[in-house]
């Protein structure tokens, strides 16, 4: 959800009537998704996750305090938040799921207009969790994902790759002489640089699960999920020639008179011998071969294909 688009509400409950209701409150500001049931509500969550979850209690198969049990035990729902809203109105009902981790709890009858300032309350805190996540997975110089983004990415993306047998392939960066270059031209200047270093390794990027990364200092990473070796490898000499092609004048570096990178790649087809671990010592291992074969250049490093 961006800051302009409209959020999704799923409205739980098993009277028509009640969901009709609900449903004309919120529809003029928020998209709304209706289940009738606890099956329901949690596999139209699954297929589209909402913002924010208003739910009812009593209903005849799944109650609502299983229905939050499997929401918070659910990876991609637990932080959606709920918002119980039930006939059931005593002091014990509303602690009990405010406990269970709801975020609210509106008794019925309830007015329309206290209900759709509630939703508006929760819709807000969840737009600014959203953009704090956001931030928080960005670097803040060259505005591409952090280190922190790209450990999440990596293991997920290789848990995939492990689950469905398709290969994956690693490319690890290192700009050449950079310290060279800081200590000649100035700090400010390496930052521009690094920045410039930053849009030519994305332009590069076509498929939408390919994934790249600044994870040090003059350091970056190119995931490339259900890629085999030779195609990476294609990848990381059109990245390598993006990066010489800028044309930062490098006067003190040792290999050319503008900036280049080193480039070590692997790509593996993941089992659960061979480890997350190991696909990444080994793309380090061939930056550091890259770097010993006098820079600017690409190293890879392949095994089994699937
Ligand atoms: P090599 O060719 O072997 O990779 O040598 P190098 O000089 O690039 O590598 P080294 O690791 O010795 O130096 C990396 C330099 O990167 C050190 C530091 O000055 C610079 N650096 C790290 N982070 C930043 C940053 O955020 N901004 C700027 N401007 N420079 C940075
Ligand atoms: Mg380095
Ligand atoms: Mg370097």
């Amino acid at each position: 959800m961006t800051k302009d688009e409209r959020a999704t509400i799923l409205i739980v409950d098993d009277e028509r009537a009640n969901l009709n209701i609900l449903a004309d409150i919120l529809k003029v500001k928020y998209k709304v998704i209706l289940a009738k049931s606890g099956g329901q509500a949690l596999a139209r969550a699954i297929k589209q996750p909402p913002d924010l979850v208003l739910l009812d209690i009593i209903m005849p198969d799944m109650n609502g305090y299983q229905i939050l049990y499997e929401i918070k035990n659910n990876e991609l729902l637990k932080d959606i938040p709920v918002i119980f809203i039930s006939a059931l109105s005593n002091d014990e009902d509303e602690e009990k799921g405010l406990v269970l981790g709801a975020v609210d709890y509106i008794s019925k009858p309830f007015s329309h207009s206290i209900v759709l300032a509630r939703v508006n309350n929760h819709i807000k805190i969840v737009r600014q969790r959203k953009l704090i996540e956001s931030i928080a997975l960005l670097d803040c110089l060259t505005e591409i994902p952090n280190r922190r983004n790209y450990n999440k990415r990596i293991t997920m993306e290789w848990n995939r790759a492990v689950r469905e047998k398709t290969p994956i392939s690693l490319l690890m960066l290192d700009i050449d002489f950079f310290k060279q270059f800081n200590d000649n031209y100035g700090h400010s200047k390496g930052d521009e640089a690094l920045k410039l270093v930053a849009t030519a390794i994305c332009s590069t990027i076509s498929r939408p699960a390919d994934f790249a990364a600044r994870i040090g200092g003059e350091e970056f990473a190119v995931l490339l999920p259900n890629t085999q070796a030779d195609g990476a490898f294609k990848k990381a000499e059109i990245i390598r020639i993006a990066i010489e092609e800028l044309g930062i004048v490098h006067q003190y570096s040792g290999v050319s008179s503008v900036m280049t990178v080193s480039i070590g790649g692997t790509s593996y087809c993941p089992d659960q011998v061979r480890g997350l671990q190991e696909f990444i010592d080994v793309a380090d291992k061939m930056l550091y071969c890259a770097k010993n074969e006098g820079r600017n250049t690409v190293v890879g490093a392949k095994h089994v294909t699937c």
